[in-house]
């Protein structure tokens, strides 16, 4: 089965053509205007491969819907009612299937949702401490994001380890543009950085991460800043990009770091700081974890970061082997010997949602 995978952004759309499990063809149309323009660039490149179904990733699918899905109107109408908790992301991630629904209208379409694997959080990890109504009513909690790449990491480790991922703690360290840690059980994510928006939680290469409340009402009450201004700037000015003034870019920062620039350090070290954190967060939600794994663009690619955050944890049973650290192999391999052993694998969300595509329409 020929399944396209779509990963619309705000600027960009990401294609991978899968026949079955292998890669046939990928590409990235940049600086895209809007999803049809940026589809039939697409198309272009694609040429006359025949598709048998399209699998969409969608980031943000509300309490509602946890499993991939074909997409239906009432799915639709669903993750329209969410799209205001991710209005970067929900909005493309529809214009996308429009467009695609447009050229391959007798194809059936997939959703696979970005929140979907935190479904399993518990309640106490889920809630806000706010009014009991918060929740109920406006669907105010966490709901997680970056659960893709985390379910796939957490399949592919349980793979490598060649055991079921029954037993196995694991804490996952999600580290790209956007970055997340997650807490898994069992196979089960019981916690993770992110929340009710893909805002909350590690400091990200434009985004806050956590923040007071209190600083966000002290913002608008008393420095009158408007919301909306405000919204841009917790997105796209803060994170590694607003600490440093250098760039949202993991390498720029750390060579601007190496040069002597003060706030590219401050950056780096607040950036390694918080993920420190949440492993220790995280150890403790799991009573101890099995395996550190280090994903994605910075976290499979940076010895530095990943050395960094891994500094000063010993006394808590992770060390890196800076050897293994720093070797060049590109492939998923161990590079911390300690009692909670440390990996790098690299993430394939990509994969993932052709493999659940493929799964909901053959089900069908
Ligand atoms: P996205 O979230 O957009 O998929 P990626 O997972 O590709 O992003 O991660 C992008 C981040 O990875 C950028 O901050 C980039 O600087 C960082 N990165 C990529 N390669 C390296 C490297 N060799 N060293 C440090 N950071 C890197």
């Amino acid at each position: 089965m020929r399944i396209l995978v779509l990963n619309a952004g705000s600027s960009s759309l990401k294609f991978h053509l899968f026949e079955d499990e292998a890669l046939l063809q990928r590409g990235e149309i940049e600086r895209v205007s809007n999803m049809s323009d940026a589809l039939a660039a697409a198309f272009l490149q694609l040429g006359d491969s025949p598709v048998d179904a399209v699998g969409h990733r969608i980031v943000h699918g509300g309490d509602r819907l946890f499993e991939s899905t074909i997409l239906t109107d009432d799915v639709i109408r669903e993750i329209e009612s969410v799209s205001a908790l991710a209005p970067l992301h929900n909005p493309v991630n529809l214009e996308a299937w429009r467009a695609a629904r447009a050229r391959l209208p007798g194809v059936p379409h997939v959703a696979v949702f970005d929140t979907a694997f935190h479904h399993t959080l518990p309640p106490h990890a889920y809630v806000y401490g706010l009014p009991c109504e918060y929740l109920t009513e406006k669907r105010i909690r966490r709901y997680g994001f970056h659960g893709i790449s985390h379910r796939y990491v957490s399949c592919r480790f349980a793979e490598l380890q060649d055991k079921a991922s029954a037993g196995l703690r694991l804490i996952i360290c999600h580290l790209g543009n956007g970055c997340s840690v997650s807490a898994v059980s069992g196979g089960h994510s019981i916690d993770t950085s992110m929340g009710l928006t893909p805002l909350e939680g590690l400091i990200m290469g434009t985004r806050t991460g956590d923040i007071d409340a209190g600083a966000v009402l002290h913002l608008i009450n008393n420095e009158k800043q408007d919301p909306a201004a405000l919204a841009k700037t917790f997105n796209y000015e803060s994170g590694l990009r607003g600490l440093s003034g250098v760039s949202s870019d993991m390498r720029d920062i750390l060579a601007a770091a190496a040069a002597g620039d003060a706030r590219a350090h401050l950056a780096v070290d607040a950036f390694c700081y918080r993920v420190r954190k949440y492993i220790g967060a995280y150890l403790a939600a799991l009573n101890g974890a099995d395996a550190l794994i280090f994903t994605a663009g910075i976290g499979e690619n940076s010895a530095e970061i990943r050395a960094r955050i891994c500094d000063g944890l010993d006394q808590l049973g992770i060390a890196i082997d800076s050897e293994a650290n720093q070797s060049p192999r590109r492939e998923d391999r161990q590079i911390g010997f300690s009692r909670t052993s440390v990996w790098v694998v690299a993430t394939n969300e990509e994969l993932l949602i052709a493999r659940d595509t493929r799964r909901c329409i053959l089900k069908s």
